[in-house]
């Protein structure tokens, strides 16, 4: 292998630059040596790759320490599939650092939306937009993940002209200032000189084509407001707030463009007998005095169906009980919450003259003095005790 030279040379900072210095630095050789800018050189893209390497490591704090320490050595076996002096891919940096400059006013036109230069030139109509639908989920759904069928109101594509906007094939003729193209070349000024941008064309948005006699459906936008039923894979773990997306499933582009994309927030229904914390459920029990002191074996509700759980004698109010892996899954793992049970020991609010009987002769009793029993206590108890005294 090449010996390969230092990072800090590569980007022209000195060794103790900061971290923002490091930034600038890369942005100034990456606009230098973009291949958009230097088609066909071999050469810039050599010293583009290079800086991309160099930024990614003195961008990371835990790299550039490695680096200071170890030099290029130290980050053998690092990266993961990235690799280091194997030289990076292309179309990776592009994308991995075209996006660093997506929100930057003098950078934008340059770098396209975070797709990095590469663009596909295709000619094509504007895209459509973003389609956003809300998908209320009950608890049992989370748990097992859902299929769903939804209809959604959107601009689809006009089924008269297919999309395109024109009557017929010779209502579209060849867009004159692209000349087909759909993108026009732009000199723009900037810190670091002047730059030609290939942004798209704006007399046909892109699609390379004007239309000269419009379909009578659509007035030539190539699309209508209609419905469609679209059908969503729901993962199991979603909670309250997530977003997913669907691309291509929002709003279709005009005259033929590319359509946005479906952005679904999930609702999560409250549930009649559990609340959630985390990825666990938990189910409030009520047990009554006798069941309490006696213990039982008692049946509760789980997200797969009925389970029975056992009581045992002596239980106060407050105990929790645990039914590993009752809970929610964790989106994307394996991993499953808990169900927590927590007690309540339930005393009655109204009493018949048997009950109030026999509860006046219980309260007198030696073991139903609140002192009782202290001595067989679990050990939980004790210390939890020592943490409230
Ligand atoms: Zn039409």
């Amino acid at each position: 292998m090449a010996s390969k030279r230092d990072y800090y040379e590569v980007l022209g900072v000195a060794k103790n630059a900061s971290a923002d210095d490091i930034k600038k630095a890369y942005r100034k050789k990456a606009i230098e040596f973009h291949p958009d800018k230097n088609p066909g050189d071999k050469a810039a893209e050599e010293k583009f790759k290079e800086a991309a390497e160099a930024y990614e490591v003195l961008s990371d704090a835990d790299k550039r320490a490695r680096y200071d320490r170890y030099g290029h050595a130290g980050l053998d076996g690092m990266g993961g599939g990235g690799g280091y002096g194997a030289g990076m891919d292309m179309e990776e940096i592009l994308r991995r650092f075209g996006g660093m400059f997506g929100d930057d006013d003098i950078f934008g036109s340059f770098f396209g939306g975070g797709g990095g230069g590469f663009r596909s030139r295709q000619p094509r109509g504007e895209r459509g937009s973003n389609l956003r639908v809300r998908i209320k989920m009950t608890l049992e759904e989370i748990a097992t993940g859902v299929h769903k069928k939804i209809k959604v109101r959107k601009q689809v594509a006009c089924n008269t002209c297919h999309g395109s906007g024109a009557r017929d094939s010779a209502g579209v003729e060849t867009c004159s200032t692209c000349r087909g193209s759909g993108m026009v070349n732009r000199i723009t000024q900037t810190p670091f000189g002047h730059m030609q941008t290939a942004t798209t064309c704006p007399t046909c948005s892109g699609s390379g084509q004007t239309i000269k006699s419009p379909c009578n459906v659509c007035k030539g936008d190539g699309r209508v407001f209609g419905e469609e039923t679209i059908e969503v894979d729901i993962p199991a773990g979603v909670h309250e707030g997530i977003q997913l997306s669907m691309s291509g499933k929002g709003n279709s582009g005009a005259k033929g463009g590319p359509a946005g994309d479906l952005l679904i927030t999930i609702e999560e229904m409250p549930h009649e007998e559990f609340s959630r914390e985390g990825n666990n459920v938990v189910y409030e029990l009520f047990v009554n005095i006798a069941d309490a002191a006696l213990g039982a074996q008692l049946e509760v509700p789980t997200l797969d169906g009925r389970a029975r759980i056992k009581i045992p004698a002596g239980t106060q109010s407050g105990k929790i009980f645990r039914l590993r892996d009752k809970g929610l899954p964790e989106l994307q793992s394996r991993h499953r919450g808990d169900q927590l049970i927590h007690v309540n020991v339930w005393t009655p609010k109204h009493l018949n003259d048997e009950e109030r009987r026999l509860i006046e002769k219980l309260r007198d009793m030696p073991n139903f003095k609140p002192s009782a029993g202290k001595e067989d206590r679990g050990f939980f108890d004790k210390i939890r005790d020592a943490f409230n005294s």
